[in-house]
């Protein structure tokens, strides 16, 4: 976890749809009771500039789904990425609401929840996760969210949400303006009417919803958890504000909550939506993938490597993460990949390297796991057959074979020399190993395929003098 964000603000527009909550609030009255978990479909937009810089890691991006699901869990409502996480790379969408960008409304997917998630544009506070973080656009239905904000921590798009689903600041009104405790407490401010402590006015005033207690914005700024400046409301009767309240900007409580409320008023606004029908994934993910190769400091045959690990209880997803270092330092990252398979193709890497690789499964609902243990492995040397001291030519036949006759391998050697030979397939398993004494002059080695499914494999030459690889192929 990283430091509790001290400045978060909203920048959801103060001309919130009240239309829209009055007529949920209107239902809400009648809405029937409710049982099960209701799964709704979000489009989570990863946007990039142009050359991929500014991406948040997918790390940052299951924590906070996580953290959302988390929070809506008591409300009987989880979230799931409707096609995994979609990416954008383009710079005009990357700095949201930033001069000259784009309005990432042209990016939405219809019928899903739409978070578009890169950096939000703050005057004069670009980079520094304060000011400006998130917002909900109630002219264009979706919600913005600043990555800074997506560290397992932060309630921003938690917040964020409860607007998408039509909730006002429990504070509505006093967006920008200060309570001044030297004069009395006005009766509207900004134009909305001032709640009062007694709930007289409560359905009138404010957020509109009357079990949230009235809050002239005590939160900004505060440090802790408990509000004792003393302010009253417009008849002179103390406010008392429900500091853990998301709708709030009481940013240190050890844990904040809908009212019941605001959560009456959220199932109405889902009620009223349409979202597509997807399948999502009900359970969670159980214990770590397996993984099964190259694991354990082996030497891989060359710098084509495929990753291979067993299926973790309950994941379809995979993240993994390809580092140098037995730390996984961010700064030694070379890539971070998902995939909804249980291999991962690696290319072209370092020859004669160490690598180290873990994963951390997931599924479209269930993000809240971590990476399991990592491993390691280096790759081999990359050595041309003639390059072998001591070997003067090398010949593989019949290539391809058709798997029924054995495959021959010529070798011709100006000094005796110990081999090891050794045969991979496509996955980078060894299936087969030779030791041979290669005399001086011509030597035939003779290596069994009857039991060998057809596809492509690599011999390996191993000798005191290094290293060669050849690729075979077996049809049938
Ligand atoms: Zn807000």
């Amino acid at each position: 976890m990283s430091a509790q964000i001290t400045h978060f603000e909203c920048g959801t527009p103060s001309e919130m749809d009240m239309e829209r909550l009055m007529a949920n609030l209107e239902a809400a009255s009648t809405l029937e009771a409710r049982s099960g978990t209701q799964y709704l479909p979000v489009t989570m937009t990863l946007i990039a500039n142009d050359d991929g810089s500014g991406l948040i890691t997918e790390e940052s991006a299951l924590n906070g789904f996580c953290r959302l699901n988390e929070n809506f869990e008591d409300l009987g409502i989880q979230f799931y990425l409707y096609d995994g996480f979609r990416y954008v790379y383009d710079s005009d969408f990357y700095l949201i609401n930033g001069p000259g960008s784009q309005n990432p409304v042209s990016l939405k997917v219809p019928n899903t929840i739409n978070i578009f998630v890169s950096e939000v544009f703050t005057q004069g506070a670009q980079g520094s996760c304060s000011g400006i973080l998130g917002f909900y656009s109630p002219a264009n239905d979706y919600v913005a969210i600043d990555k800074c904000t997506m560290d397992g921590a932060s309630f921003a798009l938690t917040h964020e949400l409860g607007h998408f689903f039509s909730l006002p600041h429990t504070f509505f009104g006093w967006e920008n303006q200060n309570y001044n405790p030297s004069q009395p407490t006005p009766e509207f401010v900004d134009g909305v009417r001032v709640e009062y402590a007694d709930e007289s006015n409560c359905s009138i005033s404010a957020d509109r919803i009357c079990d949230t207690p009235p809050d002239y914005n005590f939160g900004l700024g505060a440090g802790g958890c408990n509000y004792t400046g003393g302010a009253v409301d417009p008849a002179g009767n103390a406010v008392d504000p429900d500091e853990m309240n998301y709708m709030g900007y009481f940013f240190n409580c050890p844990s904040h909550n809908f009212s019941p409320n605001q959560g009456d008023v959220i199932y109405a606004d889902i009620a009223d939506r349409t979202f597509v029908s997807g399948s999502p994934t009900t359970v969670a993910v159980n214990g770590a993938a397996n993984l099964t190769y190259p694991i354990g400091g082996e030497i891989t045959p060359n710098t084509d490597v495929i990753l291979t690990w067993d299926a973790a209880d309950g994941a379809t997803s995979y993240l993994i993460e390809l580092n140098r270092i037995a730390s996984f330092s961010p700064s030694f990252v070379v890539q971070r990949t998902v995939v909804n398979t249980n291999s991962l193709a690696l290319e072209n890497l370092l020859p004669n390297t160490n690598y180290h690789w873990r994963v951390r499964p997931f599924n479209d609902t269930y993000t809240c796991t971590d990476y399991g243990e990592g491993t390691a492995f280096k790759t081999g040397e990359l050595v041309n057959v003639v390059q072998i001291e001591g070997v003067e030519s090398l010949n593989i036949y019949p290539n391809p074979s058709n798997g029924a006759e054995n495959i021959f391998m010529e070798v011709n050697t100006s000094e005796p020399l110990e081999a090891e030979i050794k045969l991979y397939n496509t996955q980078g398993k060894l299936v087969q190993v030779l030791n041979h004494q290669f005399n001086s002059g011509a030597n035939s080695v003779n290596i069994k395929t009857e039991s060998l499914p057809q596809g492509a494999y690599i011999i390996g030459i191993q000798t005191e003098n290094g290293t060669a690889h050849q690729r075979i192929f077996i049809t049938r």
